[in-house]
């Protein structure tokens, strides 16, 4: 018997994928005998705020997951075309009839029970998909098991821009006094500066204090602390405080002018390979139309592309690149997968997608084969490759994004033309990969592969 904690997005998309290889599934889901904050109903797979799975073009990162999601039988994403209104190439939902889709799916199928109860403790043969508002309870023993530093309740997300969009005629690289260096890279690697004037940033910093902010449920009012206050708020504070915060100038000179910035914002390579770059200091609350008209406002990021938007919230997820193994397991215990937004991943339909992998992998397991995870040139095998290999220090919550994808072995520069002939190579992949998902072990390769093998 496998035990899904969690009757959500992807708690419902695991207990799918073991059901259909023949496994006996229960799915604990606590409502309506305990409610969230933000659920309204007692059905599965509750949509809890917007109606949209975002874009179905594959040259658009929500469209090539959910492309990939398909080749391996997504239950989700059926029940999402089933309950699919107008909203052009976007897929939009009746969110009623989408989760009383799910709710009526999963009700029918033969191996599968539904509960109604809240799980508290963590058992082995079992997938905790309990989503960003994981029950205290149960969020207590998982922060009790993996220690201090171990589950987060709240996100404080920068914005992650693309390099390819970044000034460098502009942006330099340099660590402040030549000290901060990443492990393993050099003090340069590590930071772009965008140099701002004294005008530039009295006009920056009266358009951040002015910008519209997004107001989100009571309960998810962050209580702010140093750490993760957002910067707007910092700013309002007074107009030097972010020139003695995160925008301070001191140890950085601009090798254009010879002189130190009236101020600087830092970009901190957030991806091995450059790709993505962390905007230090700039979790926030502005609306995305004003995250964009502002940000671009910053010296070398006028064309900004924004792989992941600022925000803050109330979420409850695991620090998984220091406390879990490569297909989200416990480490101490490989049977006990996490799945959805308590992964660290962000997201609809990035929460389902775990969900549909980890139902992948504990079918495998108790076949006694190894877990898999997809190659990282899909989208979904890099959003993997991401949330275990990210920087524990700084982890945040990820959305899909073509940055985490490998790139191409030959440069392309028309960018869509690009976004298209990543799609094409990670759906061959893809189908490549779920070729005998279930009865092969998985070849000695380091991804796409057996996870044990390549710890
Ligand atoms: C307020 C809010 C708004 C959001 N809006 C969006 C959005 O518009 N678009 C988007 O893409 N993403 C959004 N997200 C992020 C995220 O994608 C969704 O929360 C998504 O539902 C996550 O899927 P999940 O399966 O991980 O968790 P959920 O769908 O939340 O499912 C988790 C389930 O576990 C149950 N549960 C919790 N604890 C226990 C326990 N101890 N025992 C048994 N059951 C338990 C819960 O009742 C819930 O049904 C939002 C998140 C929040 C909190």
């Amino acid at each position: 018997m496998i035990r899904i904690v969690g009757g959500g997005l992807a708690g419902s998309e695991a207990a799918w994928q073991l059901a259909n290889r023949g496994h006996r599934v229960v799915i604990h889901e606590m409502r309506p005998i305990k409610k969230t904050p933000a659920h309204n109903t007692d059905r599965l797979a509750e949509l809890v705020c917007s109606n949209t799975f975002k874009s179905t073009e594959t040259s658009n990162a929500h469209g090539l997951l959910k492309a990939e999601m398909r080749v391996l039988g997504s239950l989700i994403l059926e029940c999402a075309d089933a309950a699919r209104v107008p909203a052009g190439s976007a897929l939009a939902v009746d969110r009623d009839v989408f989760s009383s889709n799910v709710t009526a799916r999963i009700a029918a199928h033969p191996n599968i029970e539904v509960v109604r109860d809240e799980v508290t403790a963590l058992e082995s043969n079992s997938v905790i998909a309990t989503g960003p508002l994981t029950s205290d309870s149960l969020a207590t023993t998982i922060r009790e098991r993996l220690g201090v530093g171990g589950l987060a309740f709240y996100d404080a997300i920068a914005p992650i821009v693309s390099r390819e969009s970044i000034d460098e005629s502009i942006a330099f690289p340099a660590a402040r006094y030549d000290k901060e260096t990443m492990e393993g890279e050099g003090a340069e690697g590590a930071y772009l500066n965008c140099p701002m004037s004294r005008e530039e940033y009295e006009a920056f910093i009266d358009a951040l204090t002015t910008a519209d902010q997004f107001h989100g449920h009571e309960f998810d009012e962050v209580p702010y602390f140093e750490g993760c206050m957002p910067v707007e708020v910092a700013a309002k504070r007074g107009s030097e405080t972010l020139r003695f915060g995160p925008l301070k100038p001191v140890g950085l000179r601009d090798p254009r002018t010879g002189r130190q910035p009236h101020a600087v914002v830092q970009l901190r390579r957030e991806d091995r390979h450059g790709r993505m770059w962390n905007v230090v200091g700039f979790q926030t609350r502005l609306r995305i139309p004003e995250q964009q008209r502002v940000l671009r406002m910053i010296p070398g990021l006028e064309n900004a592309e924004f792989l992941r938007y600022g925000s803050i919230h109330r979420n409850s997820y695991v620090n998984s690149p220091a406390a879990l193994t490569p297909h989200l397991s416990l480490r101490d215990d490989e049977s006990i997968l996490f799945a959805g937004q308590i992964t660290g991943v962000e997201g609809y339909t990035e929460s389902s997608a775990t969900g549909l992998i980890a139902g992948i992998n504990l079918s495998r397991m108790a076949g006694g084969l190894a877990p898999v995870i997809p190659p990282p040139t899909t989208m979904l095998g890099a959003l993997y490759r991401y949330i275990s290999e990210a920087d524990p220090a700084h982890f945040q919550p990820m959305n899909a994004n073509f940055g985490l994808v490998d790139d191409l072995p030959n440069p392309i520069r028309d960018k869509k033309r690009k976004r298209e002939m990543i799609a094409e190579r990670a759906l061959i992949a893809m189908k490549e990969w779920s070729v005998g998902l279930d009865a092969h072990p998985a070849p000695p390769v380091e991804q796409g592969v057996s996870v044990s093998a390549a710890r």
